[in-house]
């Protein structure tokens, strides 16, 4: 019988562990709060390192219709458009690292990513299933659902996120901090920008307490991303960011926990203090 991982969370993390752990003969459950996989986000760069995981996971060749592949990555200054750095990538990477240097859309590496799971274990992935927490129980551990509904497996791993309930049972609270600085993105038809279209790499545009970053996406849609910090945010209310329509996004951080470490049933954690609870010392939760 293969072994059963419930997933919380079916974002990138999520939908990688779950691909890599079906390859490996597990049987997974993804369970994802949003009620369906939707258009969020925009422009994402993806290193080499990562595109190798992606090949090596079979999603590559889902995702390559969608990626973009720029000729470098760029520093400029944000207002006079000064070179301050130039790497060049386009046929550099794969030879220096072995794998290309690439931009996607993000909704287009979740939409890979969950045609990958499905392929590999139909309806894997359950949407509309926000997670309240999880529990040891006596043969591994199980997820609580919001709805009440428990579901028993051999590992549990917390992949919701920054405000992720799975760590905060776990670890006990950790705010996320705010970091002072909002971001915008957009997504505009390049030849619409005429000359002022960014050059074909990713290029930050840098300035004082705010920066952006340009790529490429879906075959000339330049993607934007603005970042500010809430200090500049009443000078650019006017401005060209929020004419766009999107609701910014607070940037948080959640610092490392030193006591971060993996419980497996029956061990004691005797050099991570709080990891002794009931929750750490009998069934298998990772994060
Ligand atoms: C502005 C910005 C730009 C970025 N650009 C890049 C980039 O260019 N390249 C790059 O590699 N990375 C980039 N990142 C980082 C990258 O987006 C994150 O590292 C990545 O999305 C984290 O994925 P995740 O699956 O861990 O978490 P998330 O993407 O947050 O996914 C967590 C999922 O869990 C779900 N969830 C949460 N709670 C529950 C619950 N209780 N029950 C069920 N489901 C739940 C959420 O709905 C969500 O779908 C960027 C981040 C930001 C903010």
């Amino acid at each position: 019988m293969h072994r059963q991982a419930l997933i919380v969370g079916g974002g990138i993390g999520g939908l990688c562990a779950a691909i890599c752990l079906r390859l490996t003969g597990w049987d997974v459950q993804v369970f994802e709060q949003a009620p369906e996989i939707t258009e969020i986000g925009a422009g994402l760069q993806i290193s080499p390192n990562g595109v190798k995981i992606l090949e090596h996971i079979g999603v590559m060749e889902r995702l390559e219709p969608a990626v973009f592949e720029p000729e470098a990555i760029e520093i400029r200054m944000g207002v006079s458009g000064r070179p301050i750095l130039y790497l060049p990538m386009k046929g550099v990477a794969a030879q220096r690292w072995g794998a290309r240097y690439l931009q996607v859309h993000r909704a287009d590496l979740i939409t890979a990513l969950s045609a990958r799971l499905d392929a590999l274990q139909p309806g894997a992935m359950q949407t509309g299933c926000p997670v309240r927490g999880y529990a040891p129980c006596k043969d591994g551990a199980e997820v609580i659902l919001a709805n009440g509904r428990r579901i028993q497996a051999d590992l549990v791993i917390g992949a919701d996120g920054i405000h992720s309930r799975i760590r905060h049972q776990m670890l006990g609270p950790d705010a996320p901090r705010f970091t002072g600085n909002y971001a915008w993105r957009a997504l505009v038809p390049a030849v619409q920008l005429g000359a002022l279209a960014p050059p074909p790499s990713g290029c930050i545009w840098a300035g004082p307490k705010k920066h952006a970053v340009t790529t490429y996406v879906r075959g000339g849609l330049s993607s934007i991303l603005w970042v500010l910090s809430s200090k500049g945010l009443g000078a650019r209310k006017a401005g060209s960011a929020l004419e766009i329509g999107q609701m910014p996004w607070r940037i948080s951080t959640a610092g490392p926990r030193p006591s971060w470490r993996y419980s497996h049933r029956q061990r004691r954690c005797t050099n991570a203090p709080s990891l002794t609870g009931p929750h750490c010392q009998k069934g298998r939760t990772a994060m």
